[in-house]
């Protein structure tokens, strides 16, 4: 029998769709969960994957990246190359391990969404193929988390973080939730695919994989790479999407991109910015969060939507003054609220780590440079009590990151402002003009509460840091703290004594 050739078929296998006479194609593609709008139905038809697979080329691929992650795997199981891993870098992908393994499950079930509603059949293909990836990811990252549980307990929490009422991943399920789980299959595709699939998880993934491979963590960066593989893929879900979207409804693509583009730079600032200037040892560490960011951030997303006549978002100029600050006021938060997280956060503030982040970040010291010393004064006199929290900061309603974004003001003097919005009899709060914007033009939309509101609503009892702790499902073998005190004290030791800063001030 003689075989067909790839292209012959290819075509054929990729796009089976076939015209309703049961039922109206409304019931089975419903608006909501489809979310076509304004753009007629057959307008999708057009819609093209640029890099075509077929379901056994899938398979054997995606076998052959399963075969070699768990070969390196198991080469270094009989290594001890995790002992002597940097605390900090640890730190790093602790974060990652319980800050994505289950948010690849949640990415699953989005693709499967557009698998069943996306309004082409190439697309619902694309996205099997995308729904397979997601599950191989969740699985892959639980299972290299689990491994390091013996080693240290933090890790545990690769697998329970997400489902826990701590602050950080309540921050990521209103994300996440806001852009795979309520979205219908086009504002998933645009939120999903193009803007956090194309332009920040090459942030995550391959840039951490740059730095794990510095830091000497193979195995880590061999699994990151392997799922990017796969992202690199299934992303191309987004520009065939918005090719077709941007020609009939622009202003919505503009406005769901934007969105998804702010709420990912936030969530980014918060993790992927500390883990990369603070927590990466200096000698290991490749390029500056804000270099990352406008390599991979500002040059090649701003130069895809370009292309299709979607202009810089709204916002863009609050967001890259935002790459000097929201990450370092982010860092600073997390390690003064360190018993709330599951990894431990290194304030990465010796001599040599200020010059670094000084150089990179010409007003860091002028923002950030005094806070710190009265921190590591307080240290050095032996009251580490005194760098503990014992109040709960302000949560932003929209990202629910911490309220600590300073702008400078006409007298040079750095502040935080807090941006207020009174709705419904309700005084909300906004870390940035980008959140309040967002959540403006979104409230009629189903908010997560941040922990303040649980707090403030009686949610949180007893109403004390243990209450808070405990409703987090923090426990004491695993609450984050600095990991080592001295390595970023030391340089500035007999300083509090000699009166040249005094504590407090
Ligand atoms: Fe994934
Ligand atoms: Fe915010």
């Amino acid at each position: 029998m003689a075989l067909l050739k790839r292209e012959e078929w290819q075509d054929f296998v990729r796009n089976v769709d076939w015209t309703l006479s049961y039922v109206d194609d409304e019931a089975v593609y419903p608006d909501w969960l489809s979310g076509t709008g304004k753009v007629p139905r057959e307008a999708w038809l057009t819609w093209e994957e640029g890099y075509k697979v077929s379901y056994s080329e899938y398979v054997y691929t995606q076998r052959e990246k399963e075969a070699s992650t768990f070969a390196v795997k198991a080469a270094l199981q009989r290594t001890s190359t995790f002992d002597h891993l940097d605390e900090g870098w640890k730190s790093s992908t602790k974060m990652h391990f319980g800050g994505v393994a289950q948010v690849e499950y949640t990415a699953m079930l989005a693709e499967l969404k557009m698998a069943r509603f996306g309004l082409n059949a190439a697309w619902r293909n694309m996205a099997v193929y995308g729904q397979l990836d997601e599950l191989r990811h969740n699985a892959l990252t639980t299972f290299f988390g689990h491994e390091l549980i013996v080693k240290d307990p933090q890790f545990d929490w690769t697998q329970k973080a997400y489902s826990t009422n701590d602050w950080v991943p309540i921050a990521l399920r209103t994300l996440f939730d806001g852009f795979m789980t309520t979205s219908n299959a086009v504002d998933c595709a645009l939120m999903l695919p193009l803007t956090f699939e194309t332009g920040f998880t090459n942030l995550q993934f391959v840039a951490l994989s740059a730095d794990a491979m510095q830091a000497g963590d193979i195995n880590f960066a061999n699994m990151i790479s392997s799922i990017q593989t796969d992202e690199a893929r299934h992303s191309q879900q987004g520009v065939a999407t918005l090719e077709i979207l941007v020609e009939h409804d622009p202003q919505r693509a503009q406005w769901i991109i934007d969105k998804g583009f702010w709420s990912n730079a936030r969530a980014f600032a918060a993790l992927t910015g500390p883990a990369m200037d603070y927590y990466t040892p200096l000698e290991h560490r490749k390029q500056s969060y804000r270099e990352f960011m406008e390599e991979w951030i500002v040059d090649q997303f701003i130069r895809t939507i370009e292309d299709y006549g979607l202009k810089k978002p709204w916002f863009w100029d609050e967001f890259m003054r935002g790459l000097d600050t929201w990450h370092h006021s982010l860092h600073m938060g997390m390690w003064w609220w360190r018993p709330t997280l599951w990894w431990n956060p290194t304030a990465g503030v010796s001599k040599d780590e200020r010059d670094w982040l000084r150089e990179k970040y010409p007003n860091w010291e002028a923002v950030y440079g005094d806070k710190w010393d009265v921190i590591i004064d307080n240290v050095n006199a032996n009251n580490v009590q005194a760098t503990l929290p014992e109040t709960l900061p302000w949560l932003c309603s929209t990202c629910h990151l911490p309220m600590c974004n300073p702008t400078q003001a006409r007298d040079g003097s750095w502040r935080i402002r807090d941006h207020k919005l009174d709705y419904n009899g309700k005084k909300l709060h906004f870390c940035s003009l980008g959140c309040r914007q967002i959540w403006w033009k979104d409230r009629d939309n189903v908010n997560h509460q941040t922990l303040v509101d649980r707090f403030l609503d009686g949610q949180i009892q007893p109403m004390t840091v243990e209450g808070i702790l405990g409703y987090m499902g923090m426990t004491p073998e695993v609450m984050g703290d600095d990991p080592n005190y001295s390595a970023w004290t030391r340089d500035y030791q007999g300083r509090e004594a000699r009166g040249l800063i005094r504590i407090g001030e």
